[in-house]
């Protein structure tokens, strides 16, 4: 067995449909008085609830987060935060509302208690990011980690189909990236065929069937198990393209996930015998056709294909390739530019790999 180091942080994770009704409790238990709640625009109405809930334990609510935190938010945010005194902060949403109250801890160091409502881990992860001038800065810092983090499947029965398969195929990607990232372990490997695993299975299920429950909880399960592999192992070239291609060229963050997945694969492929047979494990194909398997997936959820669809041009895929071999992430085949281009041309065209 090759050696390894494995760091856990401290979190404490309640799981199950109607959980949030003890949200109170867990405030209390930060020993929290003034708690500000944090939202989208979208999920205003959930952020009442819990604001009902908290009763005189809420300083009230801030309903303006937006993706990728941009600096003018977290000053606003910032300034409510002084104005009311809270002492913690509940960030009911995806990564964006989550993103934001990281940004404000950052600061403040004030304790975030997270009720994730996509499956994009953000919950799981001590990661923030904060866009300034059209640049996101992001860091890793363990007091933006949210202390609890609430999965309660009640508040995904809504989450519109698409939302749910992008962001679960986000998940997927945390997981497979840490089969095979420098700094894996042990106890993470398990967790990411785990992960693999159930999203695999549970993602078709619910365009089938979006309010079931049952189904619900299995893909919070996994988005969890997710954000735990993203949140405790470094990420490699996947990672590093997705953050390219969404922070340079504005593609969506989900959905380029999604689309450039199977693509890393197919480049790695001869690099990663112990993943390739794990991840064959877990969604039942053959180690030669996990890429292609993956790609099939998203095929059947009815998602963007390629990066031609998410609206890149053919002109910036020189530009992307350049980018990506410029500070590059551990990657278990070495950064090569060209053979870069190329998957970004196969990304580009939607071609299942083969
Ligand atoms: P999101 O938070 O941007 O949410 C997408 C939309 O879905 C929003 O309009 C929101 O209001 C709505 N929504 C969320 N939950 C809903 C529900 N249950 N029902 C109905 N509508 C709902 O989406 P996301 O994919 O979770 O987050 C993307 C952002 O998170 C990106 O900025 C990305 O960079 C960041 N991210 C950060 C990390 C990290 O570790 N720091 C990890 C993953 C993603």
């Amino acid at each position: 067995m090759k050696p390894f180091n494995y760091d856990s942080y401290n979190c404490r994770v309640v799981f199950g449909a109607d959980s949030i009704n003890n949200i109170k409790a867990e405030v209390e238990a930060l020993k929290s008085k003034k708690a500000l709640v944090i939202s989208t625009p979208g999920r205003l109405d959930i952020a009442k609830k819990i604001d009902d809930l908290l009763g005189d334990s809420s300083v009230g609510i801030f309903p303006d987060a937006v993706q990728h935190v941009p600096i003018e938010t977290v000053e606003n945010c910032l300034e409510i935060v002084d104005k009311v005194k809270a002492d913690s902060l509940i960030a009911i949403g995806g990564g964006s509302a989550i993103g934001l109250a990281k940004a404000i801890s950052l600061q403040s160091a004030i304790p975030i208690i997270a009720i994730p409502t996509t499956y994009s881990g953000s919950e799981m992860t001590p990661i923030w990011g904060i866009t300034e001038k059209g640049q996101k800065k992001t860091g890793n810092d363990p007091i933006v980690k949210p202390q609890v983090v609430i999965y309660d499947p009640v508040l995904t029965t809504g989450l519109p189909k698409h939302i749910s398969v992008t962001s679960g195929m986000n998940a997927i990607a945390h997981c497979v990236e840490g089969l095979y990232t420098r700094n894996s372990n042990p106890v993470i490997t398990l967790i990411a065929e785990e992960g693999i695993r159930t999203l695999f299975a549970i993602l078709p299920r619910i365009l089938e069937n979006p309010s079931d429950l049952e189904i619900r909880s299995e893909a919070l399960y996994g988005s969890w198990l997710g954000g735990t592999v993203l949140g405790s192992v470094g990420m490699a070239l996947h990672h590093k393209l997705c953050h390219i291609l969404g922070g340079s060229f504005g593609l969506p963050h989900a959905e380029t996930h999604s689309v450039v997945l199977p693509y890393v694969i197919w480049y790695n492929f001869s690099h990663i015998p112990e993943a390739t047979e794990i991840m064959a494990r877990a969604i039942g194909s053959k180690e030669e056709d996990v890429a292609g398997s993956l790609f099939d997936l998203a095929l059947a959820l009815g998602i963007p294909m390629s990066l031609a669809d998410l609206g890149l041009k053919e002109h910036d895929l020189d530009q992307a390739a350049e980018l990506a071999i410029i500070n590059t992430y551990y990657n278990p085949r070495p950064i090569d530019k060209s053979l870069i281009r190329q998957l970004l041309q196969y990304a580009y065209q939607g071609k299942r790999p083969e």
